[in-house]
């Protein structure tokens, strides 16, 4: 697929799609892409100890405004699941789910990466998926901007997209909309998909940010400003802003 293609191809109207939502900009953003592409869409998300749970209160109020904002979001947006993964906190020891300075280990990734995080939060999905009849599941993973978590890349998906089809004996589609997408495109896609209204209630109702900081709204969103999420977002923001300036000129 073309990512940025916000068209759905044929017979993909009919389908229903579960969205791994966590309430931040990403997967916003592929919730909205989700519900402009598909007859019906629900979302799923993960209590697995999270440091901070400013980031699940987002997923709430993230729905309710989405509902508020269009139409054709109120009408196909249905039931949210949340699963308590809290296992997945108590086996791994990396700074998202323990108090812990971000810093790389000497494999080279960050302490931030959940080991197998996305493949148990795409299995779980797809349980769901098979109980509410759905036959696409949505998740925000991408390999442009990433910190090299090997469970964020096309292939892993790819190949457990084929595993939970022959495992559930039900074809299952896995979709990345932003994987080939840097994050100035994202805010871009966000604007395509539901204009500066979308793009607005994107930058101050979603959360990011590792370090849990919700209360200063920069320009880009709230957020603490230093943590790699935050510093990620806010250029992703910039770039996003050049670009259109230049498109305007
Ligand atoms: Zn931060």
């Amino acid at each position: 697929m073309t990512t940025n293609d916000i068209r759905p191809a044929a017979g993909t109207r009919d389908r229903k799609a579960i969205v791994l939502f966590s309430g931040g900009q990403d997967s916003t953003t592929c919730l909205a892409w989700a519900l402009r592409r598909y007859r019906a869409v629900e979302t799923v998300g993960f209590d697995y100890g999270q440091r901070h749970s400013v980031e699940l209160a987002c997923r709430m109020k993230v729905l309710a405004r989405l509902r508020e904002l269009d139409g054709e979001f109120a009408e196909r947006l249905g039931d949210d699941h949340m699963l308590d993964m809290r296992s997945l906190g108590t086996i791994s020891d990396c700074s998202l789910t323990r108090e812990k300075a971000i810093a790389f280990e000497k494999n080279g990734l960050p302490n931030t990466f959940v080991p197998a995080r996305n493949l148990l939060f795409f299995t779980y999905a797809a349980a769901v998926a098979y109980r509410r009849d759905a036959s696409v599941l949505v998740g925000g993973m991408c390999e442009t901007d990433f910190s090299g978590y090997p469970d964020c890349r096309d292939n892993t998906l790819k190949s457990l997209q084929v595993a939970l089809s022959l495992g559930l004996d039900a074809p299952l589609v896995i979709e990345t909309p932003l994987m080939w997408l840097d994050k100035g495109e994202t805010w871009e896609l966000a604007h395509e998909l539901g204009g500066d209204a979308l793009v607005e209630l994107i930058r101050t109702e979603t959360h990011t940010c590792y370090m849990g900081v919700h209360d200063v709204l920069h320009d880009w969103g709230y957020g603490c400003g230093e943590c790699p999420a935050c510093r990620l977002r806010a250029r992703g923001w910039q770039e996003y802003l050049e670009r259109r300036a230049g498109a305007k000129s």
